[in-house]
């Protein structure tokens, strides 16, 4: 069984812990290794690594971190297919899915590399006589990131290439459940030349980003994760003084006018349904459907696709989903389909009988299909995270729009339409921070920000992207007055641009 240990300062270390985590196989249900938690010890000795590294990293030219980002990179689409299977075999998901997350990891390298041109300052000559002004981004300091189990290379990669080009240093603290992939990636970034010290991994449970939310040398805690952790790490790491962006979870709808081609959307929604098992903030969880007409054909065209879903361990290539992440995960969501026939809603597609030959301990949900679900629902209201579909009747576009502004979520959405009058109005009224014209899983690329809105973020700023810049940086503004002022004597009257 293998053995994950924090890396501090380079070193793979167990440290002070004494209490670890299982890791599982969930194709199996197999127990696959353990992982080390960290303690209150384990927590100061990285950020006192982290906090002697920045001390240099800080003042290491950008066009120096920049290089190591190219390195990075390179290693990166090297090495691929390795860290593809390092996430499958801990998440689940399918190989093909696992290497797209690792390309979309790639888009914030990428842009990292850019970091030069990012933290170019402004520059104003004469704002008054003599006087200039100039302003530049300086780094936090040290700055943690707190990530979950279902991207554990994309999210912890949407942080930590924009965070150490800023000139901070890191600690990811990943999820528990799947947490080698992040290891790989920070072994890759000393390969590429990253000094030892300023990218660590600190893994743990509540233990950990406890003591990472009140230590007073951590400045700045990116987190992804559930709404209600989300919303905890928020409050507890601004009460203690810090920066925080906290992106949470979602139900995102995808609104299908009367005028989509239904054979596009019934392939989108297949997609960003059941793609990865439903275990992705922006999967769609919610269908839309305008008009009684709209609806009847949009459901006789999923309900054969969804039944016929091909399910399997990542290892198989011709696998559409995998198991969902642990056996209370898959508990849950079975809970979910019971409510939903419990509380009325016509369920088209059953996968609560799934078993896979060779696989009977696995964590496989089949593919579930509801109809004439209504927001009462808590398959509607709740954000189930697994295979599961909700087919919500709207009477015209109004209600539709209607009820995505009124859900506490506003993570993604999208619409699916010929028309441009519609899709126009969907954008300026829709009150989601991630929206999509025929596109159903809109993540914005590296170059531009991620981040829902509502309860899907709390702070005030996205992640990755320009956004990261300022989230990772403190602005200096400097007046400067050439070359007489003090020379001419001391000013009593309040400084004016005269
Ligand atoms: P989670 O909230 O359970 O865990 C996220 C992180 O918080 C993990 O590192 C975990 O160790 C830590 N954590 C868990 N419980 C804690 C507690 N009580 N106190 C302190 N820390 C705690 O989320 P998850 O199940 O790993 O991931 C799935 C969730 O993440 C879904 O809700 C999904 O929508 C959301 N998500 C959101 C985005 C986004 O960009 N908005 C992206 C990916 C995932």
């Amino acid at each position: 069984m293998k053995r994950i240990e924090h890396i501090i300062g380079g070193e793979h270390t167990s440290g002070e812990s004494t209490r670890t985590g299982a890791i599982f196989n969930p194709a199996t249900g197999e127990q696959t290794g353990e992982v080390v938690l960290a303690s209150e010890a384990d927590v100061n000795a990285v950020v006192a690594t982290a906090k002697k590294a920045f001390e240099s990293w800080s003042s290491v030219p950008p066009a120096k971190r920049a290089q190591v980002m190219f390195a990075f990179k390179g290693l990166l689409e090297k090495r691929a297919d390795d860290i593809a299977s390092a996430i499958s075999a801990e998440h689940g998901k399918t190989h093909p899915d696992a290497l797209g997350e690792v390309a979309r990891a790639l888009e914030v390298v990428e842009f990292a590399c850019g970091i030069p041109h990012l933290l170019k300052g402004e520059f104003s000559r004469n704002v008054g006589t003599a006087v200039d002004a100039c302003a530049d981004r300086h780094a936090l300091g040290v700055v943690a990131g707190i990530t979950p189990f279902n991207f554990p290379t994309m999210v912890p990669l949407w942080m930590i290439p924009m965070a150490i080009s800023c000139g901070n240093t890191f600690i990811l603290k990943p999820s528990e459940r799947d947490p080698s992939a992040a290891n790989l990636i920070v072994e890759l970034l000393h390969e590429a030349g990253l000094p030892k010290g300023v990218c660590n991994v600190l893994h743990g449970d509540k233990v950990a980003v406890d003591g990472l939310l009140h230590h007073p040398d951590v400045q700045a805690i990116s987190f992804v994760g559930s709404t209600p952790i989300a919303e905890y790490v928020y409050k507890t790491g601004t009460a203690n003084g810090k920066r925080v962006q906290a992106l949470g979870g979602a139900k995102n709808h995808m609104i299908v006018m009367p005028d989509a081609d239904i054979d596009q959307a019934v392939d989108a929604l297949m997609g960003a349904g059941y793609g990865a098992a439903g275990e992705r903030c922006m999967a769609v969880s919610v269908a839309v459907p305008v008009g009684e007409e709209t609806a009847d054909r949009l459901v006789k065209a999923l309900a054969p696709k969804v039944a016929a879903l091909k399910i399997g361990p990542s290892t198989d290539s011709d696998a559409d989903m995998g198991p969902v992440i642990t056996q209370a995960h898959k508990d849950k969501v079975l809970g979910y389909i019971d409510a939903g026939i419990k509380e009325g809603a016509d369920l088209v597609v059953d996968g609560r009988g799934f078993t896979l030959q060779g696989y009977e301990n696995g964590y496989f949900v089949g593919g579930t299909l509801f109809d004439r679900v209504t927001p009462d629902m808590s398959i509607y209201k709740d954000e189930i995270f697994g295979p599961v579909l909700s087919v919500v009747r709207a009477e015209s576009y109004d209600v539709a729009v209607d009820l995505i502004n009124k859900h506490e979520y506003g993570n993604g959405t999208a619409i699916f339409t010929r028309d441009g009058d519609a899709a126009r109005n969907f954008i300026d009224r829709i009150q989601v921070g991630m929206v999509g014209v025929n596109v159903p899983i809109p993540v914005p690329v590296g170059y531009h920000s991620f981040g829902g809105w509502k309860r899907s973020i709390f702070g005030s700023h996205g992640i990755y992207g320009p956004e990261a810049v300022h989230f990772y940086t403190k602005l200096k503004t400097v007046t400067m007055r050439w070359p007489t002022g003090i020379r001419a004597g001391a000013e009593f009257n309040f400084p004016s641009n005269g």
